[in-house]
C-alpha cells in the first residue's frame, strides 16, 4: 500500500560508545550512505547525552538526524541529573525518544509521566518518538493490545490534536534484544490497532510514523517495513554495526 509516510530508521545507541567507537561508527554509517535518497527517509541516531555534541559535529552536512534517548518532563531548574528539552535543541536535536520500556521497567516512568514528557518536547519542538508495547506475561495472557491501548490514551489525553505531531515505535519487550522477533504479522496486527485509536484522536493519523522495534536486523527489516502500518524501524543492537544497521537503512528507502 502506498502512503505519504516517509520511512523513519533510528538508531538506538543505549548506553553504549566513547568518543573513539562513535568516531569510527560514523565515518562507516555516513560512508555508506552517502547516496541515499533524503526524501524517501529519515535516519536518526539516539546517542547518549554526553556524546551529543561530539555527533552533532560527526552528522553535519550528512542526511543524518540527532535524536536524544530521553528528556526531562520539567522546563529548567533544580532537578539534579536531567536533561531539559531546550538543552538537548541547543545541541540540534530533533527527535526525543520517551518512555522506552528500559525507562518504564528500570526507572519507573508511568503513563502519566510518559505523557508529559511527549508535552515538555512537543512545546519545545522537538519530535517525541513514544515507545509502547506489551512484556511476555501480558501478551500470553492476551492483554497485548489492552495494554498499547491504555500507553497510547494517556499520551492522548494529554496532548489533544497535538498528537499528530508523534511518532509511535511499538516495542514489544519480549522482543527487546532477546533476538525474538515479533513476525510481520503480529507487528502489523498492533500497528493497526494503534493507528485506529490514534484516528479516533486526529484527522492526520494517516500521516502518523509507527515505528517497528525490538530485535529488527538487517534479514527481518524488509519483511516487518513492507507492512501497510509499519512506517520505519527503532534498532537498538543492529545499530552499533554499521553493516547491519546499513542493511536496514537499505531496506527502508
Ligand atoms: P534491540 O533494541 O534492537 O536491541 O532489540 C531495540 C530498542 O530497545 O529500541
Amino acid at each position: 500500500t502506498m502512503n505519504d509516510r516517509k520511512k523513519l530508521i533510528v538508531g538506538n545507541w543505549k548506553m553504549n560508545g566513547s568518543l573513539a567507537a562513535n568516531q569510527d561508527l560514523l565515518q562507516a554509517i555516513r560512508a555508506g550512505i552517502a547516496d541515499l535518497d533524503a526524501a524517501a527517509c529519515t535516519v536518526a541516531l539516539a546517542v547518549p547525552a554526553p556524546y551529543l555534541a561530539q555527533v552533532q559535529a560527526l552528522v553535519a552536512g550528512s542526511a543524518l538526524a540527532l535524536a536524544a534517548q530521553d528528556l526531562s518532563p520539567h522546563e529548567a531548574g533544580a532537578y539534579t541529573g536531567e536533561v531539559s528539552a531546550a538543552m538537548l535543541k541547543d545541541f540540534g536535536v530533533r527527535y526525543a525518544l520517551v518512555g522506552h520500556s528500559e525507562r518504564r521497567q528500570y526507572h519507573g516512568e508511568t503513563d502519566a509521566l510518559v505523557a508529559k514528557k511527549v508535552q515538555r518536547a512537543l512545546a519545545a519542538g522537538l519530535t517525541p518518538i513514544v515507545c509502547l508495547g506489551e512484556t511476555l506475561p501480558e501478551r500470553e495472557a492476551g492483554q497485548t493490545e489492552a495494554v498499547v491501548r491504555r500507553q497510547l490514551a494517556a499520551v492522548i489525553q494529554l496532548n489533544g490534536h497535538c498528537i499528530s505531531e508523534v511518532v509511535l515505535a511499538y516495542e514489544p519487550v519480549w522482543a527487546i534484544g532477546t533476538g525474538r522477533t515479533a513476525s510481520a504479522r503480529q507487528a502489523q496486527a498492533v500497528h493497526a490497532v494503534l493507528r485506529a485509536q490514534l484516528g479516533a484522536a486526529s484527522s492526520h493519523a494517516g500521516r502518523i510514523r509507527l515505528l517497528y522495534g525490538g530485535s529488527m536486523n538487517a534479514a527481518n527489516a524488509a519483511p516487518l517495513l513492507a507492512q501497510p502500518d509499519i512506517d520505519g524501524g527503532l534498532v537498538g543492537g543492529a545499530a552499533l554495526k554499521a553493516p547491519d544497521f546499513l542493511q536496514i537503512i537499505a531496506a527502508a528507502c
